[in-house]
């Protein structure tokens, strides 16, 4: 079956990805440790990942970091000072009860756009703070910015940014990793390798916290921010056979490509000597199991990575504004991308031209990314500089493939689908009834796209029949030409 693209746009917009010149873990790991194990070598402080709970920072520590109180705060300010394009909403509380606060920022905030969402979430470790002092400047920063910084503009505009600063308040406030039922936050999400159990109940408060969250709002993408080493982690963080090697999920080539924008715009991360480019794959560094990272992109639709945004867990807090200047280009760049690059559009119905809450799939690819429930519009995160064969579809209705080669903009490819009942009258009828400007165009296009095998096979015959016919003609026509040469031509 012949199937074109009714629609396809392009959006130039710029990418421009900053290289610059290393200081040092993703979720830490608690479970599993063989530092000796693999061809890279641990020394420095980054190694303080292997070594968590014993290095309880001491209270003296915490001076200049935001309390709990003070982030509270700060958030129900900046909701304040921001209010055009910010909300402040809650998605649970803590063990001990803290509520889990989330800021959006949007140039709509609260309403449901047909705009990619991305998710920024700090403290998931108790002891790694520095996440939760970088968002709420991220948010600031933005506020501060958007109209008059381009990159800020281009979020506020056309994403919804939900960042979530601390999602274990209680372990912050003692100071230590696990939350207050000690229970590590990013070893309790239900894992593919293990007998999944959606069961919300048998899930720590947070965690519940983050599985409705997903279930009720689509994200595109989102990081997770932790501390102990500097590098960007994505899927799989896992093996089957619980070993250490590099176990890529299917989209190995479009997290690499996130990865790399967050290591390559930060300000040494990607200089790495133990990471190249300042990436890895979570398997290959040391698998873990029940992470958020991989149930995010199983089970949330979402695409997410887990950020080690700096070698010490828990620095002195007059080296928080350094971090901070490292770390600000790759944080914007990351939410950026999922406008910037990536495929994009909306599914619609052409009998009724209503939204269709589809589902999107890419040959080579085994992943479906939905379109969304009221909007029908789908962001389709990939890595630039490769044709792709995009197929749109949706129950009742004929699927559509489109060829998209996508550089290093983002492209838009609308898909228009075909109810399974129609014929062909009822095609060129419904295209007449639209108030289209150019109605010949597409009709002819749908004429030739739309119609069933047996219909384009009739026509092959018919066209070349005619060609024939005229052959035949021309033959004729050459045959008197000739004959009529050899008189002699009176002028
Ligand atoms: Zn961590």
């Amino acid at each position: 079956m012949i199937n074109l693209r009714f629609v396809h746009r392009l959006l130039f917009l710029t990418a421009i990805y900053i290289f610059l010149p290393p200081t040092a873990a993703r979720g830490g790991h608690s479970d599993y440790i063989n530092p000796g194990y693999g061809n890279f070598s641990f020394h420095g402080i980054a190694r303080n990942l292997f070594a968590q709970e014993e290095l309880r920072p001491s209270l003296e520590l915490t001076r200049g970091y935001m309390t709990n109180d003070d982030l509270e705060k700060a958030m129900k300010d900046f909701t304040k000072r921001c209010s055009k394009i910010s909300r402040l909403y809650s998605i649970g509380k803590s063990v001990n009860g803290f509520p889990l606060w989330v800021i959006e920022i949007s140039d709509r905030p609260g309403e449901i756009e047909a705009e990619p969402a991305f998710k920024y979430i700090g403290n998931v470790h108790g002891d790694e703070p520095v996440g939760r002092e970088l968002l709420i400047r991220l948010a600031n920063w933005i506020c501060d910015n958007y109209k008059k910084d381009p990159l800020a503009q281009m979020i506020v505009e056309n994403v919804h940014l939900h960042i979530l600063p601390s999602l274990n308040p209680d372990g912050f406030s003692i100071r230590k990793r696990n939350n207050a039922n000690d229970v590590d936050l990013n070893r309790d999400f239900p894992d593919q390798f293990s007998p999944v159990n959606d069961d919300l109940s048998l899930r720590q408060p947070e965690t519940r916290a983050i599985m409705t969250w997903l279930r009720d709002t689509r994200f595109t993408a989102s990081a997770t921010l932790h501390g102990g080493a500097l590098v960007a982690n994505f899927p799989w963080d896992g093996t089957e056979d619980r070993r250490k090697y590099y176990y890529g999920c299917p989209d190995d080539e479009a997290y690499r490509f996130l990865a790399r924008i967050y290591s390559k715009s930060h300000r040494n991360m990607s200089l790495s000597k133990e990471f190249k480019e300042g990436i890895t794959n979570g398997a290959s560094w040391y698998p873990i199991y029940g992470g958020m990272q991989d149930w995010n992109y199983i089970y949330g639709g979402c695409f997410e990575l887990t950020l080690e945004i700096s070698d010490n867990k828990w620095p002195r807090a007059p080296e928080l504004p350094t971090i901070w200047d490292y770390n600000r280009k790759s944080m914007l760049n990351l939410v950026a991308s999922i406008v910037k690059t990536g495929v994009h559009g909306r599914i619609f119905s052409l009998d009724q031209g209503k939204p269709l809450p589809g589902l999107v799939v890419v040959k080579g690819i085994n992943y479906t990314v939905k379109a969304h429930q009221e909007y029908a519009d789908y962001h389709r995160l990939l890595a630039p500089g490769q044709i792709y064969e995009v197929t749109a579809s949706s129950p009742g209705y004929k699927p559509k493939t489109a060829s998209v080669w996508l550089g290093d903009n983002a492209v838009t490819a609308d898909f228009i689908l075909i109810p399974e009942e129609s014929s062909r009258g009822n095609l060129l009828r419904s295209n007449c009834d639209c108030d289209c400007k150019s109605c010949g165009q597409p009709l002819l296009a749908h004429f030739f796209t739309e119609t069933n095998n047996g219909i384009t096979l009739t026509l092959i015959v018919v066209v070349v029949f005619l060609c024939f016919l005229l052959q035949r003609r021309v033959r004729f026509n050459l045959l008197k030409q000739k004959q009529s040469s050899r008189r002699p031509i009176t002028v």
